[in-house]
């Protein structure tokens, strides 16, 4: 029997033309859970997926690329949920390759709380059989500049070659830290001055006896106290920001989310006075306050969508800080670690920086304390700016999302948080019209769906990202069984 597959386009008036080439820029998890979906959604009914990606492997990104040993998830393993359909993949991934022997140090009170590096191995193996088989094609190479060619995009690449594709996702992920005004550019030269994205390349110039000012005490910067300390760094370590908050510590044991939001009055303060409420009544429960923030972060989509623009600010404003410290917290291990180094080693204090200057090759900060409104000089060695990814100027820091953005097919979106996109992640375009083939993934689509920055809800979104662009492909796929 002859089995001959064809791909015929449906005729409905409203169907739009084939989109059978899908190109994705951006090769972190989201760009590559996306293609690996396409890939097993479509029944090959697709005529390719390119992921455009500079670095070696697909799926690591910015979180999952760093191969140092020490940075550890920070949520249990069986909480990342990276995989539709296979909830526990990644557990049984960290079991096949004896993970769970090899690297003792991940079990802890909390959880499971692996290296980092091993869920960018595990998004690596599992994209391997479709880039094996040519279902996808990874090229690597920055995408430079995107443009309309007819009805395809064109899409030119840092080696100058153009490639067109019917479909474009843009999964460009978290935007660099901003450095700081006050930290002249011969400074970042000279490296003593180094932003925290860029420290694992230049850590090893630091040496252990140097004293280290952290600008940022979010998870950014206790990664850079983890990676210091596991290169048995003795020198002080001062983290410093405005708020002087450090991430908060995950509870022992498994416990379910705690609480409802769907009646939550839709504005800052109501949302402040519900969670309050329902964490006295987790505590009464005997159920510790991350129950409630669990429960806040599953239904954060939906929360978002109910509040108006305005409140939606205010919480920005007021209650985002405090927000991130609960919900990003730290893995165990930093908890461990802060906790052994001491205050001697160790400071977090709240303080602006207001000037860096350099005194014979040490530098000179000008700080001024929130407590004490006096200027104060501290000299330090090296200074890390671990302020975190900027979404405020996720359309300048790189040379697509500007070229995109003065061509008017992408906006920022009005809380300017990341790119403009409609609830099917359609991008806006300078004259407010949702683009059906540019499409939006990722964190970089907070602004509308308010909490994506963690894999399972990056997941659920690449889901329904991927089933739109086969549907919209215009493809159905017939089977023809002709009997010899
Ligand atoms: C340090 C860190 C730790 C995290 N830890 C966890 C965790 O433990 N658990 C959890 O659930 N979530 C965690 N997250 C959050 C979450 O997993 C990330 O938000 C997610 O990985 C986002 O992936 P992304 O692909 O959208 O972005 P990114 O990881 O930033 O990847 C974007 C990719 O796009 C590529 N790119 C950018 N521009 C171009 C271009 N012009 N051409 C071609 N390629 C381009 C970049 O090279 C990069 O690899 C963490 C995030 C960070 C930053």
């Amino acid at each position: 029997m002859l089995r001959i597959t064809m791909s015929i386009p449906q005729t409905s008036g409203t169907t739009p033309a084939p989109r059978g080439h899908v190109a994705i820029i951006g090769g972190g998890y989201t760009g590559a859970i996306i293609a690996h979906l396409l890939s097993e959604r479509s029944h090959d009914s697709l005529a390719s997926i390119t992921v455009y990606e500079p670095r070696e492997t697909l799926g690591a990104g910015l979180a999952y690329g760093n191969g140092d040993v020490d940075l550890r998830l920070n949520v249990a393993a069986h909480r990342m949920r990276a995989v539709p359909g296979d909830p526990a993949a990644f557990i049984k991934w960290l079991d096949t390759k004896s993970r769970l022997t090899t690297d003792p140090g991940s079990i802890t009170r909390g959880g499971t709380f692996s290296r980092r590096r091993d869920f960018g191995l595990f998004m690596k193996d599992l994209l391997q059989p479709a880039l094996e088989s040519g279902r996808i094609a990874h090229v690597r190479q920055q995408v430079t500049r995107v443009e309309r060619d007819g009805s395809t995009w064109a899409i030119t690449r840092a080696d100058g070659q153009v490639d067109n594709a019917d479909t474009l996702i843009i999964a460009t992920g978290h935007a660099s830290p901003k450095i700081p005004d006050q930290i002249p550019a011969s400074l970042i030269r000279s490296r003593r001055c180094l932003p925290a994205d860029r420290l694992e390349t230049m850590i090893g110039e630091i040496a252990p006896e140097e004293s280290v000012f952290i600008l940022g005490t979010g998870l950014t910067a206790l990664d850079v106290v983890a990676s210091l300390r596991s290169r048995n760094h003795v020198g002080p370590i001062h983290l410093v920001s405005r708020n002087g908050l450090l991430p908060r510590p995950h509870a022992a044991g498994d416990f379910p989310p705690h609480g409802t939001f769907e009646r939550v009055e839709p504005t800052a303060l109501g949302l402040l006075r519900h969670v309050r409420s329902l964490t006295a009544e987790a505590e009464k429960n005997g159920l510790p306050w991350q129950s409630v923030m669990d429960a806040l972060r599953h239904q954060g989509q939906a929360i978002w969508k109910q509040f108006p623009e305005p409140e939606k600010k205010r919480v920005l404003r007021h209650l985002r800080r405090l927000y991130e410290v609960h919900r990003f917290r730290m893995p165990p291990q930093v908890e461990a670690l802060l906790k052994s180094c001491g205050e001697q080693l160790i400071t977090v204090s709240r303080g602006r920086l207001e000037s860096v200057r350099d005194i014979h090759g040490r530098l000179e900060l000008g700080i001024r304390r929130t407590k004490d409104p006096r200027h104060e000089a501290l000299q330090v060695d090296r200074l890390v700016i671990a302020t975190g990814p900027d979404s405020s100027n996720l359309l300048d820091y790189q040379k697509l999302l500007r070229s995109m953005r003065d061509s008017g097919y992408l906006v920022p979106d009005p809380l300017g948080l990341g790119i403009a996109c409609d609830d099917h992640c359609r991008a806006i375009s300078a004259a407010g019209l949702p683009q059906s083939s540019l499409i939006i993934a990722g964190p970089l689509t907070r602004g509308t769906f308010g909490e994506i920055t963690g894999v399972p809800e990056i997941a659920a979104q690449a889901v329904a990202i991927a089933d739109t662009v086969i549907r919209q492909a215009g493809v159905s796929r017939r089977t023809i069984s002709i009997t010899r």
